[in-house]
């Protein structure tokens, strides 16, 4: 354990290393699934990690970070080298958080419900913006936890596409903890389907660029099954220690 403030070389050399390592699998995996070896964008997942650690990985070429919580991430943002780097909300968003997010990161891809999309919606307008959102969807329909239903995405997406200061531009999804990776490659696949099921459709601002799923112990199943952002943590920065 390091003091907190102070830096670990060692950590930083293997968030480097790590950064490098997974890049290439993920190209690795994109290839294997017969698609360019770059159309898989990879995302470090920087909760619990301090700005230094967050920052070696920007060095080390990631431009896209993804942060659970809204206080955390304002709170982090000032510290980071974020020039050229995108970031993205990914965890659960309050409604009453919405005013103070919106505008600061350049997605959202945490949106699942009504209630939230329309919050979203309102507040880009005031500030004159279109935020970039993905809907993220419950696809193992386990009860208490985040994401829409899968039998009610029809139904928000049709809401959303009157939205005109929300863009929709995909899905994103964490299946249910698993230690058999054939069950988590079905939940990736039913995805998978989703995001082409609702793409054929071609609504008004509904599009469907981007299937975010795949995180640090599955992203390469998740590229196989389709996947196009994984979001990846623990696999860069090591195991979180929650206080
Ligand atoms: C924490 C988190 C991740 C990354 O998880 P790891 O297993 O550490 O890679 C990805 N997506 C979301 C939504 C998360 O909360």
């Amino acid at each position: 354990m390091t003091e907190t403030g102070s830096i670990d070389e060692q950590r930083i050399a293997s968030v480097r290393e790590n950064v490098k390592i997974i890049r290439e699998r993920i190209r690795q995996a994109a290839v294997r699934a017969g698609r360019a070896p770059d159309s898989v964008r990879f995302m470090a997942v920087t909760k619990t990690v301090e700005p230094a650690y967050i920052n070696a990985a920007i060095d080390e070429g990631v431009d896209l970070i993804g942060e659970n919580k809204v206080q955390e991430f304002l709170g982090k943002k000032d510290a980071l080298r974020l020039d050229g780097v995108e970031t993205h909300l990914i965890g659960h968003l309050q409604t009453n958080k919405v005013n103070k997010i919106v505008g600061q990161v350049d997605m959202i891809q945490s949106v699942d419900s009504l209630n939230l999309a329309r919050a979203v919606d309102r507040r880009s307008e005031a500030l004159g913006i279109v935020t970039p959102v993905l809907v993220e969807v419950n696809i193992g329909g386990e009860e208490n936890k985040t994401g829409l239903d899968r039998a009610l995405l029809d139904e928000l997406l049709a809401e959303m596409a009157q939205m005109r200061h929300i863009a929709v531009q995909g899905l994103m999804t964490i299946p249910p903890v698993s230690d058999d990776p054939a069950a988590t490659r079905s939940f990736f696949s039913q995805m998978h389907q989703l995001f082409v099921d609702i793409g054929d459709k071609k609504r008004d601002n509904i599009k469907m660029n981007i299937l975010s799923m795949g995180m640090s112990g599955d992203y390469e199943d998740a590229i196989a099954c389709g996947s196009n952002l994984v979001r990846v943590g623990s696999a860069i920065f090591g195991a979180r220690i929650y206080p």
